[in-house]
């Protein structure tokens, strides 16, 4: 493997994806343009996303999602973002929707915005191959009374395609704990659970996730290499970390790929995924990803092929679903 096209052609399986931080710019200038609002200085003279830590990050992220209005928007994002996973090899892919940003937590709302990004989905799983199902995702900065509402949602609607739930945003806002309720409600309504923990809070972050919230996956969980005990009970529990090394290196979480923690956690045997996160916003995409850890690591396409299986394994959607993932990634094999 050495040019992009090579890592492009890997069949990926992604499941760390914020819908809205997977929007490309230019979709989101267009719908701007045609909607006649102005939305400041959130792009860079090269018309990119513009920002400088990771708190001025979830501001713009913010602001660009105010483009998006109703479900025929969110139906026109996920056809962008669908097109770009695809041409990235992605055939498989888990965003996080958030009821907040779809229709202010109102479950009728919802419902609906729901429906249009479900019909674009299929639409592109015709048409392009990808699959793609989401998971309902609370914002820890909103608070825990808001993730209350949002996880109602998450629980009406629950099914083959909304299959997860999970905690999203400021990391340093508010206990896991205080999100107990939550995600126990989510859990006895049958859907999955993963929790974004070990990106700014450290390892102490991971285990309340796992002690309070009891998710599955940790979203990021990097910064579970400080603490190595902590690095084994991941990996005696078979617990999988969605790693997204692309952002933790543009957010300056470390200086490179070649100093991220992803290599020394695979080695001592924890299970992990590869994601990008908010791709455009890190000048990222999951070809991308592949290439880094290829120029840094030496991964190969073994180790590519056991990260999918991992993803797979992994993945919240049905035995069906992952039963056709399986077929694909042979083909491959
Ligand atoms: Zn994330």
């Amino acid at each position: 493997m050495s040019d992009a096209a090579d890592f492009a052609a890997l069949p990926k399986l992604e499941l760390h994806l914020h819908h809205e931080g997977a929007a490309p710019p230019e979709f989101i200038r267009r719908l701007a343009g045609e909607k006649k609002v102005d939305l400041g200085g959130i792009f860079d003279e090269r018309g990119h996303y513009a920002y400088e830590d990771f708190w001025h990050f979830l501001k713009v992220y913010e602001a660009a999602t105010e483009v998006l209005k109703t479900p025929e928007d969110y139906a026109r994002l996920t056809t962008a973002v669908l097109e770009e996973s695809a041409a990235s090899g992605v055939i498989y892919t888990e965003t996080f929707l958030s009821p907040d940003f779809c229709g202010g937590r109102d479950l009728g709302a919802w419902k609906e915005y729901l429906h249009a990004i479900r019909e674009a989905a299929d639409k592109a799983e015709r048409d392009m191959g990808i699959v793609m199902r989401g998971v309902v995702t609370c914002i820890r900065h909103f608070g825990p009374d808001k993730a209350k509402e949002t996880a109602l949602c998450a629980a009406e609607t629950h099914g083959d395609w909304i299959t997860g739930f999970g905690i999203a945003g400021d990391e340093k806002a508010s206990n896991p704990k205080d999100f107990a309720w939550s995600f126990d409600m989510c859990r006895e309504a049958g859907l999955q659970l993963t929790a974004h923990a070990g990106e700014w809070g450290g390892p102490q972050s991971i285990k309340d996730a796992l002690d309070d919230l009891k998710v599955t996956r940790i979203g990021h969980g990097v910064r579970a290499i400080e603490d190595l005990e902590l690095v084994d009970r991941l990996a005696e529990e078979g617990i999988v970390l969605e790693v997204c090394p692309g952002s933790n290196v543009a957010l300056g979480l470390y200086p490179n790929t070649q100093c991220h923690p992803i290599e020394m956690l695979r080695e001592r045997g924890v299970k992990l995924t590869v994601s990008t996160d908010d791709p455009p916003f890190f000048h990222s995409t999951m070809a991308k990803e592949y290439e880094a850890l290829h120029r840094a690591f030496g991964w190969d396409e073994e180790i590519f092929g056991q990260i999918a299986q991992t993803a797979l394994d992994a993945a919240f959607c049905d035995a069906a679903t992952k039963e056709k993932l399986a077929k694909r990634l042979e083909i491959r094999a």
